[in-house]
């Protein structure tokens, strides 16, 4: 026995590829702050079985705490920016930020309004914009691809 685990782990150490600082996949937890659910439309349509980012390693997942990304829809509301400052203190480091849609980019599609905390920029670290009202679901895709391949288009 442990000369078949001896054997095993000598093939595992042989088989090894090297190892790369990016990840292969990245868990990701959306939190809407605010939105009007044309983004949550097109995100879902992005998970959906035609551009199924679970084939790109691509996730979404129910806890911040299993969570690589932080992703935010719609203006921040007074009443959810501290359940998104818990979501994201929640996380566990490396951690990034991906602000999805206009009003998460600050763009004011919505208005301001006193009810309003403002962008996720001003609450939170923002990794990735997305922008788009709402953005199409492969540029949604492509977005989060790049968190992977390490290509981050501009804000
Ligand atoms: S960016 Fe457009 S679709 Fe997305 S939440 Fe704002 S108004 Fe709705």
């Amino acid at each position: 026995m442990l000369t078949l685990l001896r054997d095993l782990r000598r093939l595992r150490r042989d088989l090894a590829l090297p190892r790369s600082d990016r990840p292969r996949s990245l868990a990701i937890r959306h939190v809407d702050a605010g939105s009007c659910n044309g983004c949550e439309h097109e995100l879902t349509l992005a998970s959906g079985p035609h551009y199924d980012l679970q084939r790109y390693g691509l996730g979404i997942v129910a806890s911040p705490r299993h969570a690589d990304i932080l992703l935010v829809t719609g203006t921040v509301t007074t009443r959810m920016r501290e359940p998104l400052l818990t979501a994201y203190h929640a996380m566990p480091e490396p951690r990034k930020v991906a602000a999805l849609g206009n009003c998460a980019l600050g763009r004011n599609v919505i208005g301001t309004a006193a009810n309003l905390a403002g962008p996720v920029s001003a609450i939170l670290p923002v990794d990735l914009f997305i922008p788009g009202c709402p953005p199409a679901p492969d540029q949604i895709a492509r977005a989060l691809l790049s968190l992977i391949d390490g290509s981050l288009p501009a804000g």
